[in-house]
């Protein structure tokens, strides 16, 4: 079993700054050009595709309690 590696002092810079994002990448809340190259970044990283994969269901889930106020 592979627990997700949260420990950012083994993570490189590179993917330091995408997982800085990722919760706002989750909630559709990160501007347009800085997800275009996050979505860039996991599309060749394993290891940040399965952290976005935690901040996706950690997002869904605090929705899912809170309710996510509508962007207009
Ligand atoms: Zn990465």
């Amino acid at each position: 079993m592979n627990a997700p590696d949260f420990d950012h002092a083994k993570v490189p810079a590179e993917c330091q700054e995408v997982r800085e994002q990722m919760f706002l990448l989750a909630t559709n809340d990160l501007e347009d050009d800085k997800a275009e190259a996050a979505y860039l970044h996991l599309s060749r990283c394993p290891g940040c595709r399965e952290a976005m994969a935690e901040h996706v269901r950690l997002a869904a889930a605090m929705f899912g309690v809170l309710g996510k106020p509508e962007k207009s």
